[in-house]
């Protein structure tokens, strides 16, 4: 158990990370700084007939939870909301890794990856998470929209996710190439890769307003 009463990460037989170890992180800090960094999750659910699917979707820390959110006419979104088991990852890529081998090529990573199954939120708790999504995902544009009306809120499941049983792994740095490889006579290192905001490109209608200071100081 750590501090705020959750298990260590990776400290379940199914979150133990066992494929290079010593690339696993027990720390929440960390946890909680690769999912404030992410924008995006992927989330697995499998159907009545076993296939599983993975759902792309925008999400939000909250603490030791992750919110999403999707829509009621969705069937996956529902299994989800019956309280199908589902995986959900984040993973910021952080490089290319090019290796003297093929064997040893590879990606600078930051990942998490979270196991357990889907609350839904209603009432105060659905209102409140929608914000944070928001706020989350688009900080300071909440203020400025119009909120959802009572059909668009009907429409929307939202989900929490516990983050109490899950793995962080990370890779950086050089490739490790074979002793044996080390003197071959080619270039290898690391090419490290960036997500940025592009400027801001307004709509017809949007072209009349300033771009708001919120969005103008939006970085990667
Ligand atoms: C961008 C990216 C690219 C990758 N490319 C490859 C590739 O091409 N080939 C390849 O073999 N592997 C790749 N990996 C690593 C891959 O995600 C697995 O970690 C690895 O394949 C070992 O899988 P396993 O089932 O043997 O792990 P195990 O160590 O047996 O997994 C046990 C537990 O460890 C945790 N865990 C495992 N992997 C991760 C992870 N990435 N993030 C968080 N928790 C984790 C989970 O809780 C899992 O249940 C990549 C990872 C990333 C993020």
């Amino acid at each position: 158990m750590t501090e705020n009463g959750l298990p260590a990460l990776g400290s379940t037989d199914r979150t133990r990370v066992r494929r290079f170890p010593e690339n696993a992180s027990d720390d929440r800090d960390v946890l909680n700084a690769i999912l404030d960094a992410g924008l995006m999750a992927f989330v697995a659910v499998t159907d009545d007939a076993g296939q599983p699917y993975i759902l792309p979707v925008g999400y939000a820390r909250d603490g030791d939870r992750i919110l999403f959110h999707g829509s009621t006419g969705s069937r996956l979104f529902r299994s989800l909301a019956a309280g199908a088991p589902t995986c959900l990852t984040v993973t910021l890529l952080d490089g290319l890794v090019l290796a003297r081998s093929a064997f040893e090529s590879s990606m600078n990573y930051r990942s998490v990856m979270v196991l357990g199954s889907c609350t839904v939120l209603d009432g105060d708790d659905k209102a409140t998470a929608l914000r944070v999504i928001s706020d989350f995902l688009l900080p300071g544009r909440w203020a400025d929209i119009r909120q959802p009306s009572k059909k668009e809120d009907a429409a929307t499941l939202v989900l929490a996710l516990s983050l109490e049983e899950a793995s962080v792994k990370i890779s950086a740095g050089d490739p490790s190439d074979a002793d044996e490889d080390v003197d071959r006579p080619i270039w290898a290192g690391h090419v490290p890769i960036r997500e940025v905001f592009g400027e801001p490109i307004p709509d017809e209608a949007g072209a009349a307003f300033p771009v708001p200071d919120y969005v103008a100081s939006w970085t990667r």
